[in-house]
């Protein structure tokens, strides 16, 4: 079933301990989208400004179950610009500037042909983005939300009454004790749970993600690795893995129960654990660009060899 996110189109400026990259394709929405698209087609609405050149544009086509229709060219504007440096473990990370650019002007609008999409994902952007995407599907099956610290701060109460129009809210351990007061991120995640959404998928980096959903709670820990260059883009890539593969596994006329049940988003996880293992292998979108879909598979199958426990 077709799948849609918006999010932010970024120009990127990443120090890792394994060198720079200066202003290179990212953001939420171009991360989620290249790696849901190993699963199904996805669709883009997202606004760039005059600033983004031909090598960002040229990126997309590396993907080609990417739709950029809805990629809005907004000449007389900048585009959303994030700098971003990981001290030595990789896990620490510090936002040097977020420039927002087109994120603060009026939201992009999807395009007619994107009318019958059915899962919606809302990707880190302003919380008033991401509530106006949604307007435009109210017969969605499934809307996932993503969120971060810029947003918790600035835009909260926009960010709790999207809460309580979604399905799913997906964020890191820090973020869910910023959003909530909460330690645990068990009892972060039941918090969320209070303020709408049927699910909570709670990140902690490389140590894997805790599902608190109303059926139950699951876990599953990060795709062990060794070679980690640049960790940006991870939680995007997660998430769009995971969508990816729920909308590939749906197909139209799927119930809503069906969709959303703690079986399909705890199966999914795994999706989305083994792609975002994949981005961080290089920086920007340079790993997924040469990845391929076999590449995937025998992944997830050495996955699941990790993970068994019985
Ligand atoms: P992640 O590493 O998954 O948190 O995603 C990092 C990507 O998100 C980078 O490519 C940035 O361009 C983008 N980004 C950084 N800060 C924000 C923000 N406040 N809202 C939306 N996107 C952001």
């Amino acid at each position: 079933m077709p799948l849609i996110v918006t999010g932010t189109i970024g120009i990127d400026t990443v120090e890792t301990p394994h060198g720079t990259a200066n202003a290179v394709l990212g953001g939420s929405c171009t991360y989620f989208a290249a790696a849901a698209s190993f699963f199904t087609p996805v669709r883009i609405v997202a606004a760039v400004g005059g600033d983004f050149d031909d090598s960002h544009r040229q990126t997309f086509s590396r993907f080609p179950n990417v739709c950029v229709e809805g990629l809005e060219l907004r000449r007389a504007s900048k585009t959303f610009a994030w700098g971003g440096r990981y001290s030595q473990d990789m896990n620490v990370r510090e936002t040097l500037y977020t420039h927002l650019g087109v994120v603060g002007e009026k939201p992009p609008a999807p395009p007619e042909v994107y009318r019958d999409s059915r899962f919606v994902f809302l990707a880190n952007t302003h919380p008033a983005v991401q509530r106006d995407l949604l307007t435009h599907f109210p017969e969605h099956k499934l809307a996932v939300a993503d969120t971060m610290d810029l947003w918790i701060d600035t835009a909260k109460p926009e960010l709790l009454s999207l809460m309580r129009d979604i399905d799913g809210l997906v964020l890191n351990d820090q973020e869910a004790t910023q959003l909530t007061g909460k330690r645990n991120a068990i009892t972060a995640g039941k918090h969320i749970l209070d303020h709408g959404p049927a699910f909570a998928i709670i990140k902690k980096g490389e140590h894997g993600c805790i599902l608190v959903h109303r059926e139950g709670i699951a876990a599953l820990p990060g795709y062990p690795t060794e070679r980690v260059i640049d960790p940006t883009g991870a939680g995007d890539s997660f998430a769009g893995g995971m969508m990816g593969h729920i909308a590939a596994k749906h197909p139209p006329g799927s119930k809503v129960s069906d969709v959303s049940h703690m079986g399909a988003i705890q199966e999914a996880l795994a999706y989305g654990t083994v792609i975002a293992s994949f981005t961080i292998e290089d920086f920007s979108l340079n790993r997924l660009a040469t990845l391929t879909k076999d590449e995937v598979d025998g992944r997830l199958r050495e996955f699941a060899r990790v993970v068994r426990v019985a």
